[in-house]
């Protein structure tokens, strides 16, 4: 299958993912793979340390390969695709060549301590700037974005 998308240097941060052509609502952009980490529980150690994961379930990640898109996929917090079952990533509306793919971090990861590295550049209107898990974030935001969260986060929606 024709790759839908292209890693380019990002207008947000680093390298992002861009479409190469034009994606449909609801479209399938690519799966993640990886290898399964798990760990007893949350801590602050590593949520510090550990990268290039999607968490998919509780205490549970895919740790992405040097090659995988999801490496290059940024963070917004008006994003334009989501995490749809566990792993799928998902356009939310029509999104056109050359527009950067985006998902909000927010919506992947419950581990109280994870935190983004830096400050939200997105630059969009509603960027909360300091980018935590789902567990932080205001019930009336959750349950707007309940179709857009992964099935193992619904119960924060
Ligand atoms: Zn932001």
């Amino acid at each position: 299958m024709k790759k839908k998308y292209a890693v380019q240097k990002s207008g947000i941060r680093g390298k992002g993912l861009f479409a190469v052509s034009k994606l449909g609502q609801h479209e399938i952009i690519f799966i993640p793979k990886g290898i399964i980490k798990t760990v007893k529980r949350y801590s602050i150690s590593d949520a510090k340390t550990e990268q290039h994961m999607l968490a998919i379930a509780p205490h549970t990640w895919l740790k992405t390969g040097k090659s995988d898109p999801l490496r290059y996929l940024n963070h917004s917090c008006e994003p334009n695709a989501y995490i749809c079952g566990f792993k799928i990533i998902v356009a939310t509306k029509d999104i056109m060549p050359g527009e950067e793919i985006t998902i909000d971090y927010s919506f992947t990861e419950e581990d109280p301590f994870w935190e983004l590295d830096h400050p939200c550049q997105c630059g969009t209107p509603m960027c909360r700037v300091r980018i935590r898990s789902i567990t932080h974030l205001p019930q009336e935001l959750r349950t707007a974005q309940k179709q857009y969260t992964p099935d193992w986060l619904q119960k924060y929606t």
